[in-house]
């Protein structure tokens, strides 16, 4: 039988997350023939309305058999006709990769780029729009993730509708660390995962799809060019009782557990935020450097490795010596960055302090002095 090599390592990084024991067994259920057994079919869409519910919406959600990126290229893929124009609003790595798979399925991005260290101003943003406002959809991303930027999407997409633009969001990794409320933020098209705050294992993502949303794609004069990222091809499932493709059953049960498991945590919020926050004030009481101006999200925390050691050394060392993965980051910030991902099963308290506490070590072991402990600090703005 297969065993990771870091089956014994805590896994603190922001996606995937650890998973909770009842997910994992969860998974090993018995499992029928998804296709034929018409109780798959209520189970599937028992699990959708759930995870509408827990969006704060009526609108449709659909499960699709692929991990995140699936759902963000299934958005643009049923959304993008030849031709078409597209805002891409760009202020991280995952916001301007948007522009890529409008591009892949014939449209015309127009990518608005700000400051990657401050979330999208409104504002600006609204100063922008009054001039420029051709676009079908617009693309935002929640939190981008290689460094922990949080955008204010509860009030970009209101301001995106005003002008008449459909809204696409991935909160991938913010959804359930932070608010979404897909109604009242009025998003027509919501990306998520399974593996981020969600807490349950890479290989599901899922889409929240309004009736714009659904009104578009029932207008377009060519047709999807995409089978497997075609949300279309999910219309009247439940009536047919037939999927497009087959589900991938052992999965959907493990997100459902998880999802079961957000449902009845009462705080999973204000957890977050309160982990968000003492993990943030004991980065900067130790005089390390947050990487961010503004915009921090409460999944993730992100430093600039100072200039004494590396990225490697750090993550090397709190992995043989502490048991601890955290993660570097990628693209421009390869090397420049360490990030500490508590979203989901990892934002709890014994978790976060013992990294901390392993993270006083690390730096101690490296030579890089702290102006304060990083784990008393944490515990202290904890209570
Ligand atoms: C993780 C993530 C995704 C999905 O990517 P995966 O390849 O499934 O990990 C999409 N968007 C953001 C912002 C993410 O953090």
């Amino acid at each position: 039988m297969f065993q990771p090599e870091e089956l014994k390592i805590k896994i603190m990084t922001p996606g995937p997350t650890q998973v909770a024991e009842n997910v994992r067994m969860a998974r090993s259920l018995a499992c029928t023939n998804p296709d034929l057994d018409e109780s798959f079919v209520e189970f599937y869409k028992e699990t959708c309305e759930l995870i509408s519910s827990l969006l704060y919406t009526k609108n449709e959600t659909l499960i699709l058999g692929g991990e995140g990126i699936l759902g963000l290229e299934a958005a643009c893929a049923s959304l993008t006709e030849p031709g078409d124009n597209v805002l891409v609003l760009d202020n991280g790595v995952y916001g301007k990769g948007f522009a890529d798979f409008v591009t892949m399925y014939g449209g015309v991005p127009a990518l608005y780029t700000v400051d990657d260290k401050h979330p999208i101003d409104p504002e600006a943003l609204e100063a922008y729009l009054e001039a420029h406002h051709d676009f079908k959809y617009a693309t935002v991303v929640h939190c981008d993730t290689p460094s922990g930027m949080l955008n204010d999407i509860g009030s970009i997409c209101p301001l995106l509708k005003k002008y008449g633009i459909l809204t696409v969001v991935d909160s991938v990794s913010a959804m359930f660390g932070e608010e979404v409320r897909v109604d009242d933020f009025q998003i027509d098209l919501l990306c998520g995962g399974s593996q981020k705050a969600v807490s349950a294992p890479p290989g599901l993502t899922f889409v929240v799809v309004s009736e714009a949303a659904k009104k578009a794609m029932a207008d377009r004069k060519t047709p999807i060019a995409s089978f497997y990222a075609n949300l279309k091809t999910f219309e009247g499932y439940y009536e047919a009782k037939w999927f497009p493709y087959t589900m991938p059953i052992s999965d959907i049960y493990g997100l459902r557990a998880a999802f079961d498991n957000i449902a009845a945590d009462e705080n999973m919020l204000s957890r977050h935020a309160r982990i968000g926050n003492a993990c943030r004030k004991a980065i900067v009481r130790a005089g390390l450097k947050l990487h961010l101006e503004a915009g921090f999200s409460n999944t993730v925390t992100v430093f600039d490795v100072p200039e004494e050691t590396t990225a490697k050394a750090i993550l090397d060392t709190m992995k043989k010596e502490h048991q601890i993965m955290l993660a570097g980051s990628f693209d421009a910030l390869a090397g420049q960055v360490i990030r500490i991902g508590h979203m989901g099963t990892n934002a709890n308290e014994a978790d976060m302090t013992q990294t901390m506490r392993a993270l006083d070590q690390t730096f101690a072991k490296l030579g890089v002095p702290l102006h304060a402990s990083l784990g008393q600090v944490f515990e202290e703005a904890l209570t």
